[in-house]
C-alpha cells in the first residue's frame, strides 16, 4: 500500500469513527435507573455541616406518628410515617418492640438545643448537631431505640449490640430505611455511629445503599458523578427523567399492522 493510499484509509477511518462518535446515544451508567435517583419528592435532601438546610425549610406533608414512643407528637413526612408503621409492625411480629424516641425536628428546635448544649459544655462537643445540619429537619429521619434504652439518659453507640438494633439494620431496607450513621463512615459523615437513627429514602435507593454500605454522602457523590458523565456524552439528565417518569403512550385498540389499519388483519390472520 503506497503511503499516500494508507493515508487516505486512516482518513475515512477517522471519519467513520467521528461519525460513530457523534451518533452514539449517551449511556446511563448507574445501577440505579436515572428517576429512582432524581430525588423527586425531596427524599433524598442530604443535609451535613457542609450542606446546611436553610432556617425557613420546613418538609412537607408533616403527619403526626401513631407509635410506641417516648414522649409525645412526632411528626415525620407521611410517607415515612406509613413505612416505619410498616416497620415496627414486622418487628414486632419477629419479636421486637421498638420506640420512636425523636423524629421532625425544626430549625428552631435544633437551634436552641445546640446552644444548650454549647452553653452548658462551652463548646461544641458535637453530641448535638449544628441547627440545619440535623437529619431530623427532613422529617425523614427518625431515632428508635428498645424498651430498655427508653429508661437510659443518653444514647451510646453500645445499643448497636442490641437485638432490636441490628434487627433494624438488617431489615430497614426493605423498609426504605437506611441506617444513616454508619461506624465505618465517621470521617465522611462527621457523625459518630447511631444505631438508633435511620432516615428514610425510598426503597429503592435504601436497598442500594445498605447493599453497598453507603454513606449517604457517598450516594450523593455518585448519583452526581454519573449525572456529570451522562451530560459529558452530550445527555441531557432532565429530558432523560422526565421520559423515564412519563406515563407509557397509550395503545390504540383494532391495530393489527404497522400502519394502524385494522382491516388488514383479515388478510394476515395472526395464527397462520
Ligand atoms: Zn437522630
Amino acid at each position: 500500500m503506497t503511503s499516500k493510499r494508507a493515508w487516505a484509509a486512516l482518513m475515512a477511518l477517522t471519519c467513520w469513527l467521528a461519525a460513530f462518535v457523534t451518533m452514539a446515544e449517551p449511556v446511563w451508567n448507574f445501577p440505579l435507573a436515572a428517576n429512582v435517583v432524581e430525588g423527586k419528592g425531596g427524599y433524598l435532601v442530604l443535609t451535613n455541616r457542609e450542606t446546611l438546610l436553610d432556617s425557613s425549610y420546613v418538609p412537607q406533608n408533616l403527619t403526626a406518628l401513631s407509635l410506641r414512643s417516648v414522649g409525645r407528637d412526632h411528626e415525620l413526612r407521611r410517607e415515612a410515617a406509613d413505612a416505619l408503621t410498616q416497620m415496627f409492625v414486622a418487628a414486632e411480629a419477629d419479636g421486637h418492640k421498638l420506640y420512636v424516641k425523636s423524629a421532625y425536628r425544626s430549625w428552631q428546635t435544633q437551634s436552641s438545643m445546640y446552644h444548650n448544649r454549647v452553653e452548658r459544655y462551652n463548646k461544641d462537643d458535637g453530641v448535638v448537631a449544628y441547627p440545619g445540619s440535623s437529619d431530623h429537619q427532613t422529617g425523614l429521619g427518625v431515632d428508635i431505640l428498645n424498651y430498655e434504652w427508653t429508661k437510659r439518659e443518653g444514647m451510646t453507640p453500645a445499643f448497636g449490640e442490641t437485638a432490636e438494633a441490628q434487627w433494624m439494620e438488617q431489615h430497614c431496607a426493605r423498609f426504605g430505611f437506611i441506617l444513616r450513621y454508619m461506624p465505618e463512615k465517621q470521617e465522611i459523615t462527621g457523625i459518630i455511629y447511631e444505631p438508633w437513627h435511620f432516615r428514610y429514602v425510598g426503597q429503592e435507593v435504601a436497598q442500594y445503599i445498605m447493599e453497598n454500605r453507603l454513606s449517604l454522602e457517598e450516594f450523593d457523590q455518585s448519583v452526581k458523578a454519573a449525572i456529570a458523565a451522562y451530560e459529558a456524552q452530550g445527555g441531557d439528565y432532565a429530558a432523560l427523567c422526565r421520559q423515564l417518569n412519563a406515563p407509557p403512550e397509550p395503545k390504540m385498540l383494532g391495530e393489527s399492522d404497522e400502519e394502524g389499519d385494522g382491516e388488514v388483519s383479515l388478510f394476515y390472520p395472526s395464527n397462520p
